[in-house]
């Protein structure tokens, strides 16, 4: 039918499709209504402590269980909540929901770990972002110790000053800042002395190929370097095997995330490793933590 319809029509889907792809425009429609339908959910993956393993931390993950495609992951739609202005009532749900949940833990007696959400740009650069932080935590009685955010460094960079002046009031408040997928955006090292964040993530593509002594291996020690003189704690993420555990362990690096030590899982699934905390349990039970 196509063919018959010669030349013109193909171009016009194909000029169409260079502005967004009609699966983009499906799930866009289709990511309108998840948030009513309650079809998004938190994950949770472990950070553990470098020297003894013991869970101290999470972040939460985003995820889509679309009822016909099954879980959606972030890669796939965040970018397409962002395209389209979704992703603001999407990021405030997400950080609603991290906190209900470590208040619900709370309340259960269950002693739970600090956890991160991750910001988009958007959500960022909102004036509103500290009072919207300050409203959650006054709406579920969270401590603001057991919050934190993930940022990256393209959304630091925007408007610097406009960012100091955010992270000294979120600090204030005693919310946790990290700098996510450090080493992959581009940030200025002279402003991020003046960028109080307290954490550093390095990102994962570094950490893939450490093991050896190469250049990313070089890398993640000098930033693991870099941000402890600048009075930051680094996590390593993407950790999956021995060697670049020990490696991370070596260079000083303060904590872990990775599939060595367990995937995100839902929330129920989360609250086995609280409880093996609790009891005074290593962190290896962790491993034991399946995906999604
Ligand atoms: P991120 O913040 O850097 O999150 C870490 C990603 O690495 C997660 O992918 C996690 O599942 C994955 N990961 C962790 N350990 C390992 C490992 O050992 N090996 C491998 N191969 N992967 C590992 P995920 O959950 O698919 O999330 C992807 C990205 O989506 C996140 O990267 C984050 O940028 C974004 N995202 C997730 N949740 C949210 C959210 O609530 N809001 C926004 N705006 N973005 C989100
Ligand atoms: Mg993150
Ligand atoms: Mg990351
Ligand atoms: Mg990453």
């Amino acid at each position: 039918r196509a063919k018959a319809e010669g030349r013109d029509a193909y171009q016009f889907y194909s000029a169409d499709m260079n502005s967004a792809s009609l699966g983009d425009l499906l799930l866009e429609n289709q990511l309108r209504g998840a948030l009513e339908r309650n079809e998004l959910e938190l994950h949770y993956q472990p950070k553990v402590c470098a020297t003894n393993g013991r869970l101290v931390g999470a972040e939460a993950l985003l995820r889509w269980r679309h009822p016909d495609l099954g879980l959606i992951s972030p890669g796939r739609f965040v970018p397409v909540a962002e395209e389209s202005g979704l992703i603001a009532p999407i990021g405030e749900w997400v950080m609603r929901e991290a906190c209900r949940q470590l208040q619900v833990w709370r309340d259960a007696g269950m002693m739970p770990v600090p956890v991160a959400v991750n910001l988009s740009a958007h959500q960022f650069t909102q004036r509103k972002l500290s009072s919207l932080v300050e409203e959650v935590l006054t709406e579920t009685r969270l401590p603001a110790g057991l919050l934190g955010l993930e940022l990256t460094e393209t959304m630091l960079m925007r408007d610097v000053d406009r960012t100091i002046e955010t992270l000294n009031i979120l600090r204030d408040m005693g919310i946790d800042l990290s700098i996510d997928d450090f080493g992959t955006g581009y940030s200025s090292l002279s402003y991020l002395k003046q960028f109080r964040v307290n954490v550093l993530k390095i990102d994962r593509s570094f950490v893939n190929d450490i093991h050896r002594e190469n250049t990313d291996g070089k890398i993640a020690a000098a930033v693991i370097a870099l941000a402890h003189s600048l009075g930051m704690k680094v996590v390593a993420e993407g950790v999956e095997t021995e060697a670049q555990r020990e490696f991370l362990l070596a260079h000083g690096c303060d904590q872990f995330q990775g599939y060595l030590f367990g995937r995100p899982v839902p929330a129920a699934e989360f609250e086995k490793a609280l409880t093996a905390r609790r009891m005074g349990l290593p962190g290896t039970v962790l491993a034991k933590l399946h995906e999604d």
